[in-house]
């Protein structure tokens, strides 16, 4: 596999851009080798400078929902650029928007637009702390919430990868009201709250997570916290900036029956175009200005083009039920597959999965929380990932990472990438 044209512009790339990328997990350094440069995209498929095509499992971090480069969204994005690219002011499409958002997400009654995910989660928890009046919170190890100062504390994906977890630059004095906890321990929980009685604003989590690898939450342990919560006046919050709109229509909140006092939400919500949203009860939400006291803006929040492209993203998947029942189907085809090469192939790898998400973690362990997360051989997980590049299959670059599937992985396809997983797992043990 030729990848001139991908090094030549890796190279130029790190002369004008910090390490050559603008997120650092697509710089591959925990897998080995060179970033893969794209030119385009189109349904399953990615293909780089160099004219090499890929069968891709990221989906651009999950928001292509239904493939690359879907001929509805692109129509909706020309046909509203015809109309001007930015305002600044009120317009209809916002309005249609958080309506539909209030009528998909059980939790939502009223939400707030923003351009991404590390700003909803930062301006939700700006609310909580203000609606609350109190100034700490409690966070998963291991979950990640964007890159806000006080989220980048045992943050997950990106941040374990690069062997950084806790960033320069983040104050002490930040750190100190960020209160870690291990995902799946109610005991954890409580024994924080016992340590810092009335201080806790909000225990914000994903309540599936997929920044540490896909780990699904124990039974009970979702009610469990809302039932702390509740007792405690605490504000629950679902980041599900990633299980949003993918693990069921309303999230996973809908799919565990759980329902959290704040939400925050972005990747999927705007099509693949720059968009984040928080929202939850009326009360809480009328906290924020210029309805409450709490100040939170955005020049291009609401931006009609990214609008366009995800108000028609969810209107479809609000529209056909059936999009969950097919990633469910194409999502349970691949891991009984994998399942089915381990076996054969006399190994004892984890896979943990969900819906249309799911993570191989090379660890004979169980994987229910970040410490377990950790026993992976990461240093194998580069082989595999360099093998299926190799061969045509383009996976997430590090092992601490969910896979996000799309409507657009066909049986034929499902095939190739059971292929070139066995050969994958043969070839590098
Ligand atoms: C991706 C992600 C974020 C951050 O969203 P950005 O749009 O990258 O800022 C926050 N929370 C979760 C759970 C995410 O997966």
């Amino acid at each position: 596999m030729q990848i001139t044209n991908s090094k030549n512009l890796f190279e130029k790339a790190q002369r004008f851009i910090p390490g050559g990328v603008n997120s650092p997990v697509r710089a591959f350094r925990a897998v080995g080798g060179d970033p893969i440069f794209i030119q385009k995209a189109e349904g399953a498929h990615i293909f780089d400078e160099d004219g090499n095509a890929y069968i891709e499992l990221i989906n651009s971090w999950g928001p292509m929902i239904l493939g690359h480069n879907h001929p509805m969204i692109r129509e909706a994005v020309i046909k509203a650029m015809e109309n001007g690219t930015s305002f600044g002011a009120p317009t209809a499409k916002e309005v249609e928007i958080a309506e539909l958002i209030t009528s998909m997400v059980p939790s939502v009654e009223k939400v707030r637009m923003v351009n991404s995910g590390t700003e909803a989660t930062m301006s939700a928890i700006r609310v909580a702390r203000g609606f609350t009046g109190r100034d700490k919170f409690i966070k998963m190890e291991g979950h990640y919430h964007g890159h806000g100062d006080s989220f980048l504390i045992s943050a997950g994906s990106g941040a374990i990868t690069m062997g950084n977890p806790d960033s320069p630059g983040v104050t002490k004095g930040t750190a100190k009201d960020t209160l870690l906890a291990p995902y799946n321990d109610l005991n954890a929980i409580e024994a924080l709250l016992a340590a810092n009685p009335g201080e806790i604003a909000a225990i914000i989590l994903e309540p599936v997570p997929g920044n540490m690898g896909l780990v699904t939450p124990k039974e009970g342990y979702l009610e469990g916290l809302r039932k702390i919560c509740d007792r405690e006046g605490i504000i629950l919050i679902f980041d599900e900036v990633m299980t949003g709109f993918r693990l069921a229509k309303g999230g996973a909140q809908e799919l565990f029956g759980v329902t959290p006092d704040m939400t925050t939400l972005g990747k999927i919500i705007g099509g693949g175009l720059p968009v984040g949203a928080y929202g939850g009860k009326k009360e809480i939400m009328d906290f924020v200005s210029p309805a409450g006291p709490v100040y939170q803006a955005g020049t291009l929040s609401g931006n009609p083009i990214a609008m366009a492209a995800g108000l028609t993203m969810l209107n479809y998947l609000n529209e056909h039920p059936e999009v969950y029942e097919a990633l469910n189907s194409i999502g349970s085809q691949i891991v009984t597959g994998i399942k089915n090469s381990l076996i054969k192939l006399g190994l004892n790898y984890t896979l943990n999965h969900l819906g249309s998400m799911y993570s191989l973690f090379f660890t004979d362990k169980e994987v229910f929380d970040f410490a377990s997360a950790k026993h992976s051989n990461t240093a194998l997980f580069g082989k595999y990932f360099q093998a299926m590049l190799q061969k045509g299959i383009y996976l997430a670059p590090s092992q601490f990472e969910s896979l996000f599937l799309s409507t657009s992985l066909s049986h034929d396809l499902i095939d190739q990438i059971l292929q070139a997983n066995e050969s994958a797992l043969k070839e590098i043990h």
